[in-house]
């Protein structure tokens, strides 16, 4: 219940924030989860050994540790790694890595964590005085409309994960993407030879809707 509690004023901060509230909340903890286990990187034998099965963290991961404050850490977790590559370059075999990088095998957790909880608010009056810690919460469908909404990549992952998608979910994202795949039409079509004077008619945003398709259509993750 206390998880449950701290997703939801997690979540509600972060439909505040420009982007896919998801994505916010994904750079926010796996920022945090990698300072907390370079922080505690002897105490924690179970991260890493995750961390030498892995090779280190994905390229993507690593980039954190370039600029990280606790030089010791980077070159404690560092030096596991690649002892194993100088083992495996003696014996001219290069091992095959099971584990995946253990900062995404963190941040597919909260993706499922969040992506399960966002699906199970049902948009109606029982639902909501359960989910609310208490009376005076906003229901989730409530808060969460107000944002931009998930980016296509979550919404996709949302759909596998659950079991149902609720109809205020559901109307609330598909009715955003049907519309983003009209405005993005008329962009082609106007974009057209002799369509000039139609082009100038767009609106701001629409004259730009590729830059606002381009984002949605990728994960905002750092
Ligand atoms: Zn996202
Ligand atoms: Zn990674």
């Amino acid at each position: 219940m206390v998880d449950k509690h701290v997703n939801f004023f997690a979540l509600q901060k972060a439909c505040e924030k420009p982007g896919c509230p998801l994505c916010t909340i994904i750079n926010e903890r796996i920022d945090r989860y990698i300072d907390g286990m370079l922080f505690e990187h002897i105490s924690d034998r179970t991260f890493r050994a995750q961390y030498r099965a892995a090779g280190g963290f994905c390229n993507r991961h690593a980039e954190a540790l370039l600029s990280y404050r606790d030089g010791l850490a980077v070159a404690i977790l560092g030096r596991d790694t690649l002892q194993d590559y100088l083992a495996d370059f003696k014996k001219k075999k290069i091992r095959k890595r099971k584990e995946i990088c253990p900062a995404c095998a963190e941040q597919l957790r909260i993706e499922k964590e969040f992506l399960t909880f966002i699906a199970e608010a049902e948009d109606n009056k029982k639902a909501e005085t359960e989910t609310a810690a208490n009376s005076e919460d906003i229901p989730l469908p409530e808060f969460f409309v107000k944002s931009d909404g998930l980016c296509i990549p979550h919404y996709a992952k949302l759909i596998t994960y659950a079991k149902k998608v609720p109809k205020w979910l559901k109307n609330f994202q598909e009715s955003y993407f049907a519309k983003l795949e009209e405005r993005t039409s008329r962009f082609i079509e106007f974009s057209a030879w002799g369509r000039q004077k139609d082009f100038e008619s767009l609106s701001d945003a629409d004259k730009v809707v590729w830059k606002e398709l381009a984002a949605t259509l990728r994960s905002q993750v750092k």
